[in-house]
């Protein structure tokens, strides 16, 4: 149970002051996800992106020109619009002995002026000051006080990211309201390096994160960052050590086949397998047959054939006579995976079943007791299939696909299904040695380094988006011989509404020039209508398909092998290779369009320049490191649910280093989190919502 000095925190964000239920919705939809609302807490998080310096001037002569200023100044005088330019601005002059600034209205409120800025009155105005014809002007104060209020004017007013319906004045005040709630708690970091370190203690940290005492700090590596992130860090790491000790301590199962399926399959497979697959499959095999639970993570660049992998691992568990569970990261992922599986493992007279949220009714039940009674080997699904508590016959196996699109979170829950589950995760991010222990724990890695055989290298090319016309000229010729296309609408700025009404309208351009051979697909569409769209491609009945980035994530039609990207320049590197990994998975050429916007941002420019020069996963993944830092590498950012709230573990390298430590000589003397200190270090797991964690400490 979470401690309940936690609740103020965890409460609903409208239990703030002045957080209605329509603030609240959006408040929702900007910080929660599926499986709560916005919570005081998410709102204590949010951390502020940047910060305002308004310490006022000493004189209007003296305040900074072009840049946000703030000064006390004497009201002389109202200019109205003259009667003939009604739409002309208001004005108004402020002065003081140094000199004179123009406050600029448009659309004013006049009533209101002339109650916040009577003539004759002092002010306190600050707000971004510029020069407009050699003369000072300010158009919308960002503040106009009595000065009798300065005090109430921070002199550092930090910003937060802000959402559409939320401004920075409401964002700010909701978030000082929950930093207000942050209640006093146990300290459960060891003083002596609370003291050695010079960190404050948690709430005071809180306070100095969200009252940032000078620009710096809003970016810099302030020491109550620090002590925050390290927090996090230590509850992460110390839930890994709960998990790991956990997984020691159960023993696996030996799970040994005779190798009959997996010889069936490959038979039946239209490709032999490359030396990387094999051994792969052996890798697995051994480990399956050990008494200990596997943990392996199969890493292989996007099309290297990890699927089949997967099968064979699945093949082997089911020679044994057990079941095997994989799970892919989306619905439409899921379905692919199970009609391409499914005739494979039909014909080595396996039963495949898939399970998602979406199958409802008789035909749900039917899966459940098939699993429950082991009439169905394998079943393939989203990872609420795990949530949901489905009971296996005999579970041996669990393949996690494309793991970077999952939560720390989820992988706790994995980890923590107690069963002697042997667990492969399979994923196309090389990711850094050093990261991957703190995400993963201890795993052991099989790399697929090759691709399959006669696979050609994929034309890319950079094209401005002016010259439309000719691709949609060469598309269309591309379709003529026989080819099918992507064809990928951008992000627009982290919005699923706006990414869909974009896709829509390329989707019925496209559909004046080319008919009903176009097709779209995008992820506020019905299921059943993702499905049909999909469906409609894969037979090749579409030979263009619209879409948003939802094809991003392991989709497979080998005769698609043109892709264009449109406005490629707002993609990561990471994401356009995956992208990108989407053709050239048969036997004819592919070519891939960059579409850009110009003028194009050094960065932006450096990642197109790469994508043309190289299909090689791991370069792609150094460089976009370099380009942009570990985190988003893992695509944490693009999921949409970071792992990291405080913590910059790319930046706090010495701080992860000290956490592990730490954790470790914990874990070894206070196994139970029984001590002061350990009941303090469970209210930190529930902080963090690492507390699943929590759970292993009595099943153990
Ligand atoms: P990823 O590793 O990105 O998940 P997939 O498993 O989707 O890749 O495989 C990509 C494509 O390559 C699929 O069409 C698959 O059938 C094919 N493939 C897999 N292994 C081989 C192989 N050894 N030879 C030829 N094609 C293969
Ligand atoms: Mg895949």
């Amino acid at each position: 149970m979470r401690p309940s000095i936690l609740d103020p925190l965890f409460a609903p964000a409208t239990t703030l002051a002045g957080v209605g239920p329509k603030l609240g919705k959006l408040l929702d939809k900007f910080l929660g996800d599926e499986s709560h609302d916005a919570r005081v807490i998410d709102l204590l998080f949010h951390l502020p992106s940047g910060a305002i310096d308004r310490r006022p001037s000493e004189s209007i002569a003296e305040a900074p020109i072009g840049e946000i200023a703030t000064f006390a100044a004497r009201v002389s005088e109202h200019r109205p619009p003259p009667p003939t330019k009604a739409k002309a601005p208001y004005r108004i002059l402020v002065e003081d002995e140094t000199g004179d600034v123009t406050l600029v209205f448009f659309h004013a409120d006049v009533r209101h002026l002339l109650q916040t800025l009577p003539v004759g009155a002092y002010r306190l105005i600050s707000g971004k000051l510029e020069l407009w014809d050699g003369m000072r002007q300010m158009v919308h104060p960002d503040r106009v006080l009595d000065p009798k209020l300065a005090a109430s004017l921070p002199s550092i007013e930090p910003v937060y990211r802000l959402t559409e319906g939320v401004g920075g004045r409401i964002m700010a005040r909701i978030v000082a309201g929950a930093a207000e709630r942050c209640p006093d708690l146990p300290e459960w970091q060891d003083e002596g390096f609370l003291a050695k370190a010079g960190f404050p203690a948690f709430r005071p940290a809180m306070q100095a994160l969200h009252h940032p005492p000078d620009l710096k700090a809003v970016e810099g590596d302030t020491v109550a960052r620090r002590r925050v992130g390290y927090d996090e860090l230590l509850a992460s790491q110390i839930a890994l050590a709960l998990v790991r000790r956990q997984q020691k301590k159960m023993a696996g199962r030996v799970t040994a086949g005779d190798g009959a399926l997996r010889r069936a399959i490959e038979a039946a497979l239209p490709f032999k397998l490359t030396d990387g697959q094999r051994k792969a499959v052996a890798d697995i095999h051994d480990d399956m047959e050990k008494p200990e639970r596997m943990l392996r993570l199969l890493q292989g660049d996007v099309g290297s054939g990890k699927t089949v992998v997967a099968l064979m691992a699945m093949a082997a568990a089911a020679e044994a006579k057990r079941q095997s569970v994989l799970m892919a990261p989306t619905e439409i992922l899921a379905r692919q995976h199970a009609e391409r599986l499914a005739p494979l493992a039909e014909k080595a007279g396996l039963k495949l079943a898939l399970l998602t949220g979406r199958e409802k009714g008789a035909g749900r039940r039917q899966v459940l007791a098939g699993l429950a009674g082991g009439e169905i080997d394998i079943v393939v699904g989203t990872h609420a299939l795990f949530q949901e508590g489905v009971d296996f016959h005999d579970l041996a196996l669990a393949v996690v696909d494309e793991q970077h699109r999952f939560g720390v979170h989820q992988r706790l829950l994995l980890g923590a299904k107690g069963e002697a589950v042997d667990v492969l995760v399979m994923t196309a991010t090389p990711i850094p040695r050093t990261l991957a222990l703190t995400w993963f724990g201890d795993m052991d890695v099989s790399i697929l380094s090759e691709k399959p055989a006669g696979r050609k290298p994929i034309a890319t090319k950079a094209i401005s988006s002016e010259r439309y016309d000719e691709v949609v000229g060469a598309v269309g010729r591309a379709i003529e011989a026989g080819a099918q296309v992507y064809w990928v609408c951008p992000l627009v700025q982290e919005s699923d509404t706006l990414d869909v009404a974009a896709a829509q309208q390329r989707f019925e351009a496209l559909q004046e020039e080319f008919g009903a051979k176009v097709g779209l697909l995008h992820g506020q569409m019905p299921g059943r209508d993702k499905d049909a769209a999909m469906a409609a491609f894969v037979a090749g009945e579409t030979r263009l398909l619209v879409s948003t980035t939802v094809i991003e994530v392991g989709v497979d039609v080998p005769n698609a092998s043109v892709m264009v990207i449109e406005h490629a320049e707002r993609f990561g590197l990471a994401q356009l290779h995956q992208l990108r990994g989407r053709i050239g998975r048969g036997s004819a050429a592919s070519t891939c369009l960059l579409l850009y916007k110009g003028p194009l941002g050094p960065v932006a420019e450096a990642r197109l320049t790469i994508m043309r020069e190289t299909e090689d996963g791991f370069r792609i993944a150094e460089e976009d490191l370099r380009l942009r830092g570990e985190g988003e590498v893992l695509g944490t950012k693009q999921s949409g649910s970071p792992d990291w709230r405080i913590a910059r573990p790319e930046v706090d390298g010495d701080l992860l280093a000290a956490a592990r430590d730490d954790a470790r000589l914990l874990i070894e003397r206070d196994p139970n989190l029984e001590t002061p200190r350990g009941q303090a270090i469970r209210t930190l797991l529930y902080l963090f919502e690492r507390d699943v964690a929590i759970r292993l400490l009595r099943a153990g």
